[in-house]
């Protein structure tokens, strides 16, 4: 996501959530400057830029290694020991037949978080090294993986799993557990530290002087251009370049009325199944929440209950909000629908973590006719949930909530 849309001829932004071009003051060292009109960090000055997110992401990508071939917890019971690795879960629902939400998890808890570190590593460590080929196009690739590479997400799912499973047995943290820690700690400092302007600013890419004074501004790198290059490449990261997302509109209500209908079936049928000495007991997201409140695990309950049940209908009432009031060209609350806007494109790839807390009980709890645990339709609209949410997310274009009220009569 690019925060800041400074030009590299001057110091004017466009903002990419409001879309307001305009002069940024010069930032002195550790402040942020942000958007006049909607509060949007444009752009803010970090020391080491470069350096510091480079050593968090590669210590991150090293310590992945381990996280992935090493066991991340065992459980103890029935006087036998199950271990539970990274990719465990997702050939725990390959076997029973789920493979979509194998595929899912797979990618969001193993592959995406490989890719994305491999290419911060490449992106980073070549722009420290001084070289700019093809860095723009891997950046913006990074940027757009981001907010599918869950490992923070999995490693939440994994502390719900880990509670969960104290009913069970007894469970132990291994290595891989730790390493998993670690590595998460790692790419949340490399997050935090990452100056993405100082980076975009690294690769400039070859622009002319803006010869018009409507500008277009680039939605992956946030490069500001003229008007009249709309459809062509992005000269610094090679996006397809447009004034506003395309269809974005259309495209958001198609995914959010598609969001609503598997909102239904993903808190109406069972996520999972828990087998006990023959019998079977249907779970539902909600029904998950209770046992938790029944084992006074408050504090957890009341995050699965936020992250699973509030945060997909939060996104949904918001999003249509946000469609309703600029179909009518409203002006009302334009800087909070805004704020909104962030919060829910920020908050919505917490909803997986009942996903992946699924994935490490089915591979963990099974005990053949003693204890096992399956999984149920309902997970796979709960995961299409979260999957049609996000995406809704990433398609609406916030700057046409102000368009509509610009053209308003
Ligand atoms: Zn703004
Ligand atoms: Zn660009």
């Amino acid at each position: 996501m690019p925060q800041s849309s400074a030009s590299p001829h001057s110091n004017v932004a466009g903002c990419a959530d409001c879309g307001l071009v305009q002069i940024l003051p010069p930032a002195s060292r550790g402040s942020i400057v942000e958007c006049a009109r909607c509060g949007n960090s444009l752009g803010r000055s970090v020391a080491g830029s470069i350096e510091v997110p480079l050593a968090f992401s590669a210590s991150a990508l090293v310590l992945l290694v381990p996280s992935a071939l090493a066991p991340l917890m065992s459980l103890v019971s029935f006087g036998t020991q199950r271990s539970n690795w990274l990719p465990s879960g997702v050939e725990a629902l390959w076997r029973d037949g789920f493979l979509s939400l194998a595929s899912i998890v797979c990618l969001f808890s193993v592959a995406l978080p490989f890719l994305y570190l491999t290419l911060m590593v490449c992106v980073l460590g070549g722009v420290r090294l001084g070289s700019s080929a093809r860095l723009g196009k891997l950046f913006r690739w990074a940027g757009q993986l981001r907010p599918w590479a869950m490992i923070e997400v999995y490693l939440v799912g994994c502390c719900v799993a880990y509670t969960r499973l104290q009913d069970v047995g007894t469970v132990h943290i291994d290595l891989g557990g730790w390493c998993l820690m670690a590595a998460t700690f790692s790419v949340l400092l490399a997050t935090v530290t990452l100056d993405e302007a100082a980076v975009w600013d690294a690769l400039p890419g070859r622009v002319a002087p803006m010869r018009s004074r409507r500008a277009l501004t680039c939605d992956a790198c946030g490069l500001l251009l003229d008007a009249d290059r709309e459809r062509s490449g992005c000269p610094r990261c090679g996006a397809r370049l447009h004034r506003r997302k395309p269809r974005t509109l259309e495209r958001t209500l198609a995914l959010v009325v598609a969001g609503f209908l598997l909102y239904v079936p993903a808190n109406v049928f069972p996520v999972l199944s828990i087998e006990r000495f023959g019998r079977n007991e249907p779970n539902t997201i909600l029904s998950g929440v209770r046992e938790l409140i029944a084992s006074d695990l408050w504090p957890l309950a009341a995050l699965v209950f936020s992250a699973s049940i509030v945060v997909p209908l939060v996104k949904l009432c918001g999003l249509s909000l946000m469609l309703l009031l600029t179909h009518r060209r409203s002006q009302r609350w334009l800087v909070g629908r805004t704020y909104l806007y962030r919060f829910i494109d920020f908050i919505g790839r917490w909803s997986s973590i009942d996903l992946f807390m699924i994935s490490i009980l089915v591979a963990l709890v099974q005990f053949g006719n003693l204890t096992r645990v399956r999984p149920e339709a309902g997970a796979v609209a709960f995961a299409a949930v979260v999957v049609v949410t996000m995406l809704a997310s990433r398609c609406f274009d916030p700057r046409v909530m102000w368009d509509a009220t610009e053209t308003a009569e």
